[in-house]
């Protein structure tokens, strides 16, 4: 690219990306006023529709049944790995410190399953309603008949993912009957494709990265008008899904006590891969609990397409492999070298920064999790570790002891015993 030096005259944290340096990136635009392409409504709307499928999900996945039906993760305060983290840290933190264990989601095991089961749930209603006689007041658990079943199996479903998408897709699409594809990049682990074989799911593996796998399955799918594509480089569906988490967080502030305003403020860290899935949360965050919680993306020094995106108002203009980078990351969920067309723009004015951080940390943060709280997650759902330094030295405002750091924790309660500990291995030699 040419104009990579002008960009980097321009916006000189440029250069720190191109050399793989870790950087804290403050947004200029945070906070501003802007006309957002999504609104309240449009979460509470989205509520609703889970509501309705809750009895449809208690009846298809056992594992929800003492949730009744609703696909939801714990708050969990980390009291131990906030005394290890302040033994190794100089500057201490002064707040509490807790987990959104997303990866303990039922169907994927990740922040996935907000997103990618709630397209296809709305795409199931919208077929049994318009080929079905499916009405919202209705008890969903009717779709789970041979006679729908018959219904959905004359439509597809399709999707490309680095992994933990197509889980969730694939699992809840072949749930409902539909004809199910998943495209997976070169990334994406074994037990995660032979998961999706077991479930009846197609998996086409392309071996090259996810930014080039999107549009195979994106033209595949328009071969076909009855396969419905969940386009996680684009989908409103997707982001709304996502920012349900708002609704959800806030009632957990409420039980668990936690207080949000000017002086108890929240800031939350969010691994970004395509960006998909952190902006719908943050959107939600911000739409249902407001000004003073904040968030913070974490990307790895070698793929920050949403940080560059942002930071040049390129957005998914401009990838990594335009500075120069070679978008490889341990990190498999934040292996994604051009970020999502919905992500920069819509967090142009709510997202407050971000963080870049080296591949090791993460392993580092994932084994003294499990170390002290016996908490397992995935590699990228660690990454949100990594930006707590950077924010309370950067952001003194942020380490006061009325503040609360959420460590949004994207996946990996499904990870395989063996993986888990290598990547334990891996971390402990780093402690
Ligand atoms: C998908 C994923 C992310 C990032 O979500 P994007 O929507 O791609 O930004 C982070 N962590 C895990 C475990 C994921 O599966």
């Amino acid at each position: 690219m040419d104009n990579t030096q002008a960009l980097a005259v321009k916006y000189p944290q440029v250069k720190d990306l191109m050399n793989e340096t870790p950087i804290f990136w403050k947004n200029p635009d945070y906070g501003q006023s802007a006309k957002l392409p999504f609104s309240k409504e449009d979460i509470l709307d989205a509520v609703a529709r889970w509501d309705r499928f809750a009895p449809f999900i208690e009846a298809a996945f056992p594992e929800t049944k003492k949730m009744h039906g609703v696909i939801e993760s714990p708050l969990i305060k980390l009291d131990q790995m906030k005394k290890a983290w302040n033994d190794e840290h100089e500057t201490p933190l002064a707040g509490s410190l807790y987990l959104k264990a997303d990866s303990e989601l039922p169907i994927s095991g990740s922040i996935k399953s907000r997103g990618g089961i709630y397209e296809v749930l709305k795409f199931a209603e919208h077929v049994a309603m318009t080929k079905g006689t499916l009405k919202q007041t209705d008890n969903y658990a009717i779709l789970k008949s041979p006679e729908y079943k018959q219904v959905f199996a004359q439509y597809g479903v399709m999707v490309a993912s680095t992994g933990n998408l197509a889980l969730s897709v694939g699992i809840a699409a072949s749930t409902f009957g539909f004809k199910t594809t998943v495209y997976m990049s070169r990334d994406a682990k074994e037990w995660k494709k032979a998961k999706l074989r077991a479930n009846g799911v197609d998996v086409v593996e392309l071996d090259t990265d996810f930014s080039s796998v999107i549009p195979q399955a994106r033209q595949a799918a328009a071969e076909d008008p009855n396969v419905h594509f969940i386009d996680d480089e684009g989908s409103s569906d997707l982001f709304i899904g996502y920012a349900v988490a708002g609704v959800r967080l806030k009632q957990q502030f409420d039980k668990q006590g936690i207080k949000v305003d000017r002086n108890h403020p929240v800031i939350v860290y969010l691994p970004a891969g395509v960006g998909g899935s952190p902006s719908g949360v943050t959107f939600g965050l911000k739409m249902i609990i407001g000004p003073y919680i904040h968030a913070i993306f974490c990307e790895p020094t070698h793929v920050p397409s949403v940080t560059l995106g942002m930071m040049t108002k390129l957005n998914n203009e401009i990838s990594v492999f335009d500075i120069g980078l070679d978008g490889k990351t341990a990190a498999d969920g934040l292996a994604v070298g051009r970020p999502s067309r919905i992500a920069g723009k819509v967090m142009r004015t709510l997202l407050f920064g971000s963080v870049t951080f080296q591949d090791p940390t993460i392993y580092k943060y994932e084994a003294q999790l499990m170390d002290t709280e016996n908490i397992t997650v995935e590699p990228s759902a660690a990454a949100g570790f990594t930006a707590i330094d950077r924010a309370i030295t950067e952001v003194p405002a942020f380490n006061t002891a009325n503040a609360t750091h959420i460590v949004w924790a994207t996946g990996g309660s499904m990870m395989p015993e063996s993986e888990r500990r290598v990547d334990h291995d891996k971390g402990e030699a780093l402690l």
